[in-house]
């Protein structure tokens, strides 16, 4: 099929997947409708895995693993080396196909697969890096060392804003380590996931010998979700999506002492001080704010003015929020895409319809239908001033809205900042050194990711990211996250001819 030929969004959807390599029988029948935001209608209908499907799949991923882990870590590493191949040469395909699902731009939808391909080469390195320690022994003739082992079967359950780049964060390095995975993407974006899937399957038929069921999709609701954190044979689950979702999951893993990797909502704030760059912090706001629709856990949504500035910034950010263009996120000069669906929508005015009832004063924030289609959910970002941090600003609305509050003392700021149940992104705007110092410093930001003069969304894959308190916990991606992903062994080993005990105990028999 060329591009002209294609008229409608479900046949470009279909053309994409098969240029993806996924075989028409996984989107052109089955229970599960997918819909595009971008114009509300029905692009595909996927089957759902059943209870015993995914038995079969967890039980297959647990064999696997057993033959997995005895495959040498750097050979482990060239299997990802050639995945991150495959997402290189399909990153528009599948970057367009991110953006057809989830509603982002295209430059979003092509940052999230460059982000795949990043974590690829950071797991290929890290292969040949899983280096346990030395340590001093008190016992004569004796050493001391740790060593690292495949943990398992990891379970990755992802939320629908990041439909890919979550699995790849957490595949990329579980692989490496020398795991299986089984993977239940949300519900509202399957395609891009069989996409994944299949180019997954393309990198292992070029490696070779990979187990059967080494990697596996579940499609399928939350009671597919469950099953993973139900499952004895997952040691780790690693669940990216609402602190609602957390609650539910949380519990059970530890009920059972699986580990758990939670990346929950966020509810992200900026401080904008006297003597912030007003130009840069506007463009980190905006992006920060409305990129995404504010449908990103690190989305900016609450900035906290220092009064000095709050009249010259809010008029600016007036005028950005006024302006910006929203509408289709494949045209170029587009900024704001549509929310994912009619449920996000109602989410976002009854939000609105607080504030005004509290008495703050409201720019934008109403429905736009730029493509004329009433099936999908299209709104012009919205900037709240508000004169309190009241409860409905304690909580996360997963929409364009950025509630604005001003400060007088530096420390009322901070206090401000921290007072909220989440704590995933952070950003203060200063060229005062002993304000940034003291933002990053013990009594600073209490969120897991804090910022100097850059906002809170778009971390890089090299730092492990992951929030506080209702945040989770979790820490995935960069850094020692591989950790997570495997278990460790303290190993003595004595190479004398006596046996002295630890802490000098004497037990002669
Ligand atoms: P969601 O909580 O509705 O769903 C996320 C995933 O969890 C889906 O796959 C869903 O099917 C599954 N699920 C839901 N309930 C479950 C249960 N009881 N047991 C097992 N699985 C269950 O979230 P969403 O609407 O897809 O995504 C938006 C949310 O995700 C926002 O709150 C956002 O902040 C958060 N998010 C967090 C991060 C992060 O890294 N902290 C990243 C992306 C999104």
């Amino acid at each position: 099929m060329t591009t002209d030929s294609i008229v409608s969004m479900e046949q470009e959807t279909h053309h994409l997947l098969t240029l993806l390599g996924v075989p028409a029988s996984q989107y052109n029948s089955g229970n599960l409708a997918v819909h595009t935001p971008l114009t509300g209608e029905v692009i595909a209908h996927v089957p759902e895995a059943n209870t015993a499907a995914a038995t079969e799949a967890i039980t297959a991923a647990h064999k696997a693993f057993l033959e997995w882990r005895t495959v040498p870590a750097p050979k482990r590493g060239e299997l990802i080396r050639l995945l991150g191949e495959e997402f290189r040469a399909a990153l528009p395909t599948l970057g367009n196909l991110v953006t057809i699902e989830t509603g982002k731009l295209l430059s979003e939808g092509f940052g999230e697969v460059q982000e795949m391909i990043d974590i690829c080469t950071f797991a290929a390195g890290l292969s040949r890096q899983f280096a346990g320690l030395t340590v001093p022994s008190e016992r004569a003739q004796h050493r001391m060392m740790e060593t690292w082992h495949p943990l398992g079967v990891v379970g990755i359950i992802s939320a629908f804003n990041f439909p890919v780049a979550v699995w790849s964060w957490n595949a990329a390095l579980a692989l490496v380590c020398g795991d299986a995975v089984v993977w239940k993407p949300s519900e509202k974006t399957p395609l891009t996931a069989l996409a994944v899937q299949a180019l997954f399957e393309r990198a292992a038929a070029k490696f070779g010998g990979v187990p059967h069921g080494l990697s596996t999709l579940l499609i399928g609701d939350a009671a597919v979700g469950q099953q993973i954190v139900d499952s004895p044979l997952i040691p780790l689950v690693s669940a990216t999506g609402s602190t609602a979702m957390g609650r539910a999951v949380a519990p059970k893993l530890a009920e059972r002492f699986a580990r758990a990797i939670l990346e929950l909502g966020g509810n992200n704030a900026a401080i904008i001080c006297p003597s912030a760059d007003l130009d840069l912090a506007l463009r980190a706001i905006a992006f920060s704010a409305m990129g995404t629709a504010g449908q990103r856990c690190t989305t900016l949504r609450r900035l906290i003015v220092h009064e000095s500035i709050y009249p010259t910034l809010i008029a600016r950010l007036k005028k950005v929020f006024a302006s910006i263009v929203v509408g289709d996120p494949r045209k170029a000069g587009t900024l704001v895409g549509p929310l994912i669906d009619e449920r996000s929508f109602h989410a976002m005015q009854a939000a609105l319809d607080e504030a005004r009832s509290s008495g703050a004063t409201i720019t934008g924030g109403e429905r736009v239908n730029p493509l004329g289609d009433s099936l999908a959910f299209y709104v012009r970002p919205a900037l709240v001033e508000i004169s309190a941090q009241t409860e409905f600003v304690k909580r996360e609305t997963f929409a364009p809205i950025l509630y604005v509050m001003k400060y007088s003392r530096f420390v009322d700021a901070l206090t401000l900042h921290n007072d909220v149940p989440q704590g995933l992104s952070s950003a203060i705007f200063t060229t005062n050194l002993r304000e940034a110092e003291e933002f990053l410093s013990v009594t600073g930001s209490d969120c897991g990711i804090a910022n100097v003069n850059i906002g809170t969304s778009g971390a890089e894959i090299g730092g492990a990211f992951g929030g506080e308190k209702e945040t989770g916990g979790g820490r995935e991606s960069g850094s020692d996250a591989w950790k997570q992903y495997m278990r460790r062994t303290t190993n003595t080993i004595n190479y004398g001819h006596e046996l002295p005990l630890a802490q000098g105990v004497s037990f002669d028999i």
